[in-house]
């Protein structure tokens, strides 16, 4: 902008436009788009393929440009609407999901169909977890002697006795990725200190059967007596754990499908791209094995 308040075009130094309105420039345009289109024709009939594709690609450069600034397609000579313009544009995105052309994530039918079948993976999961978890016999209240590494009078050691209280089940981490019920336990000699977190573990109950296990078989071995365990025979998820949505499980989806994060972060997940195992078993009882048409579904 001027002193006195007209612009000059920066390509041509005109006043009353600016370069990205120069039409002298969008002529330049033009004359190149055709240029390199006649060279491509030319290369291509004396046989010269490669060349031929890099004025190709060119020349469609050199389309863009003029079609941005005259809404003009040099290719068919016509005016492109705004819905025309959009279809096109549409035709080149790619989905940062499942890396496909023509449509956005927002509107990727994959991601649809692989939170479903995470859901109910998480749905058959959870069945599991409560199972196994039930056979152990720990649960809510639960005190466990284990042996576990630790700090016993300020210094760390290996294998250490303590008896754990259970005092929460991780409910809503359980999910198809993590695909077992977790616990916080906490030393059970210091359940009346102020902060238990010093003194608190989350553990899969899995490892926490084996912690106890080790302190069963040293005692056992050793002749010592061992405080003894004391289960509480109920476990009870809260109501709709067993028929998790993709709204109860939006944690789990957000971070199995994160929408930010690196390029890599976003992209459909192997488990998901090739689907083995339970997942493949999901996809066929929901009958979405359209869906994923790369596999051998026979
Ligand atoms: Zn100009
Ligand atoms: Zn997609």
């Amino acid at each position: 902008m001027s002193y006195s308040g007209t612009v000059t075009c920066s390509h041509c130094y005109q006043r009353g436009h600016n370069k990205r309105k120069c039409p002298q420039l969008t002529e330049e345009i033009k004359g190149r788009y055709d240029g390199a289109t006649s060279m491509a024709g030319k290369e291509r009939a004396a046989g010269n393929e490669n060349d031929a594709r890099w004025y190709d690609e060119r020349a469609e450069r050199y389309r863009e440009q003029y079609l941005k600034r005259t809404k003009i397609d040099l290719a068919t000579g016509e005016k492109v609407t705004n819905k025309a313009a959009k279809a096109a544009r549409m035709k080149k995105v790619e989905c940062g999901y499942c890396g496909q052309r023509g449509h956005t994530r927002r509107t990727c039918p994959a991601v649809k169909v692989d939170k479903q079948v995470f859901v109910e993976e998480s749905r058959r999961v959870r069945i599991a977890a409560l199972e196994a978890a039930r056979e152990t016999g720990i649960g809510l209240g639960s005190m466990v002697p284990i042996r576990s590494p630790g700090y016993e009078n300020g210094e760390w050691r290996r294998d250490i006795l303590t008896l754990r209280y259970v005092k929460s089940i991780e409910w809503e981490s359980c999910c198809a990725y993590r695909p077992n019920l977790t616990v916080k336990h906490v030393d059970a000699r210091k359940l009346g200190a102020p902060n238990q977190s010093p003194y608190t573990s989350q553990d899969q109950i899995a490892k926490l059967v084996q912690a106890n296990g080790a302190a069963l078989r040293y005692a056992d071995a050793e002749g010592q007596d061992l405080p003894v365990s004391s289960l509480v025979p109920s476990l009870d998820p809260p109501k709709g754990w067993l028929q998790p949505t993709e709204q109860s499980l939006a944690e789990a989806i957000k971070r199995q499908f994160p929408t930010s994060g690196t390029k890599h972060n976003k992209q459909r997940g192997y488990d998901f791209a090739y689907p083995s195992g339970i997942t493949r078993e999901i996809i066929k009882d929901l009958g979405l094995t359209e869906h994923f048409p790369r596999e051998n579904w026979t």
